[in-house]
């Protein structure tokens, strides 16, 4: 059928059709970089990594442009409170980001382009938006965009007319629905700003929020791009007010797709900083959980339902992936003697991946995906079972879970297990003597395998240590 997304801009599932055929340009709102990032923030980025493996899975080029805030009002107040320069600041946790990322295998993107070099940018748009009647000037030297200008604001979310007619200000980059106002572009230096301050041609000052992703998203995917992305918060004002401005200043459509993915709650309630209710993936991973298994919890609970995260569902996934990893270990081991005569393994692949790609391309419907991922388990397990499954036969089944993976990121089919150097050289060992026919010494090699804890398989790859 294709892929089809839920679209937050006509609010209905649409069919996704690429600006260009084959290709996919993709904005996904970044972190801002105060502080460790929370497991709340990881499930949009998750979801934004499946969303990308899934537009690659169905043949699509990427591009990803994922920005890092590294300027607005929280980083300059804590690089203040930390008494560091703010880049010297936003550094650390930029660092710690992408060290996260990598924890939880979600693959890069091609761009992070920073708020902080991109200033230049912000001023051009600004200042697009000044001479077309959009956007003035206040007395204090900031820029505020013009609600009353922009008859198509509320695009996102239903806004009262009423309120649209506000005549309000507002400065700060956080608001809520009720408060709609103008909205600031351009920020005027303010003592609290301390050396945190640009140039441009309303004075010294520094760029609203909703102003970087509009500039760093067309710098890097143009006027018009296909998807853009971030959780249901993102909403409003930032999304509703990105749209505006872009609109406004280049004449033409900003973004066709709009997705966005519901809350990771704890107890209920929004996991955020200001509630004080979050675990960063490093207190997590304290905990003895690995990344993958916190990506499994993150990834399988379709991105537009409310995730309520617990450490239940982190041993819950350490459950499944061990089931699958079972399974991969059988696969490898499948003895030579089997085979498959009926053709039922390549019925089963088929019926998995079609189950798997149906799935994905229903708005990344991963329970239906995922049912392909444990019919081809459960299939598979029953016909190893039955001496159905041989080497090839494995080898077809392990090239299927390599596949789902480029979806998963999570099934390390092809990772060894960390095997320390002495017993390698013991199994190593034991495989000469095998092949020189001296079975006793072999059988003296496993039993000492044995008791440092390791049982050691032959497989048609040849012998595999695995832990006891
Ligand atoms: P921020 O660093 O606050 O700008 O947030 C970065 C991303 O995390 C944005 O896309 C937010 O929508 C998203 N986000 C923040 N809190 C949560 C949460 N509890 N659940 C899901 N996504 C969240
Ligand atoms: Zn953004």
């Amino acid at each position: 059928m294709g892929l089809r997304f839920y679209n937050s801009l006509t609010r209905t599932v649409d069919d996704f059709k690429p600006l260009e055929p084959g290709k996919a340009g993709l904005y996904t709102c970044g972190p801002t970089v105060y502080n460790y990032a929370h497991i709340g923030n990881f499930r949009a980025y998750v979801f934004e990594d499946l969303l990308r493996r899934a537009l690659r899975y169905c043949g699509y080029k990427v591009t990803q442009v994922m920005n890092l805030t590294d300027v607005d009002d929280k980083t300059i107040r804590d690089s203040q409170k930390a008494g560091m320069a703010l880049n010297e600041f936003t550094a650390i946790y930029k660092k710690a980001f992408f060290e996260d990322m990598e924890k939880l295998g979600i693959e890069p993107a091609e761009h992070y382009p920073a708020a902080t070099d991109h200033i230049g940018e912000m001023i051009g748009i600004i200042k697009k938006l000044v001479d077309g009647g959009f956007a003035y000037v206040a007395e204090d030297g900031s820029v505020y965009f013009s609600i009353a200008s922009y008859p198509d604001y509320g695009r996102l979310v239903t806004i009262n007319p009423d309120e649209m007619r506000s005549s309000g200000r507002v400065k700060h980059d956080e608001y809520a629905k009720e408060s709609v106002a103008d909205f600031a572009l351009w920020k005027a230096y303010d003592e609290a700003d301390g050396d945190v301050a640009w140039d441009s041609p309303w004075g010294k000052g520094r760029p609203g929020w909703h102003i970087e992703c509009s500039a760093m998203s067309m710098k890097y995917l143009g006027e018009t791009f296909d998807i853009h992305t971030g959780g249901v918060d993102n909403m409003f004002p930032h999304h509703e007010d990105e749209i505006a401005q872009s609109e406004a200043a280049n004449g033409c459509a900003f973004v066709n797709y709009w997705l966005h993915c519901a809350h990771l709650v704890v107890n209920g309630e929004k996991m955020s900083k200001s509630a004080g209710n979050f675990y960063t993936l490093r207190e997590v991973l304290a905990k003895g959980f690995s990344g993958r298994e916190v990506r499994w919890v993150l990834l399988t609970t379709h991105y537009r339902q409310q995730l309520n995260f617990s450490f239940q569902a982190c041993h819950d996934a350490r459950a499944s992936l061990q089931r699958v990893d079972d399974f991969i270990a059988r696969l490898k081991a499948a003895p030579a003697a089997a085979g498959d005569t009926d053709g039922r393994v390549a019925e089963l692949i088929a019926a998995s991946r079609n189950a798997f790609q149906a799935g994905v391309e229903d708005d990344l419907n991963i329970s239906a995906a995922l049912a392909g991922l444990f019919n081809l388990v459960r299939g598979g397990n029953r016909l190893v079972d039955e001496g159905a499954a041989g080497p090839s036969e494995a080898e077809k089944i392990l090239d299927c879970l390599r596949a789902f993976d480029t979806v998963l990121g999570a099934l390390e089919v092809d990772k060894e297990e960390d095997v320390p150097a002495d017993i390698t050289a013991l199994a190593h060992d034991r495989q000469t003597a095998r092949q020189m026919k001296d079975f006793a010494r072999a059988d003296t090699l496993r039993d000492e395998l044995a008791a440092r804890g390791w049982i050691v398989e032959d497989t048609a790859q040849g012998p595999r240590c695995k832990r006891a």
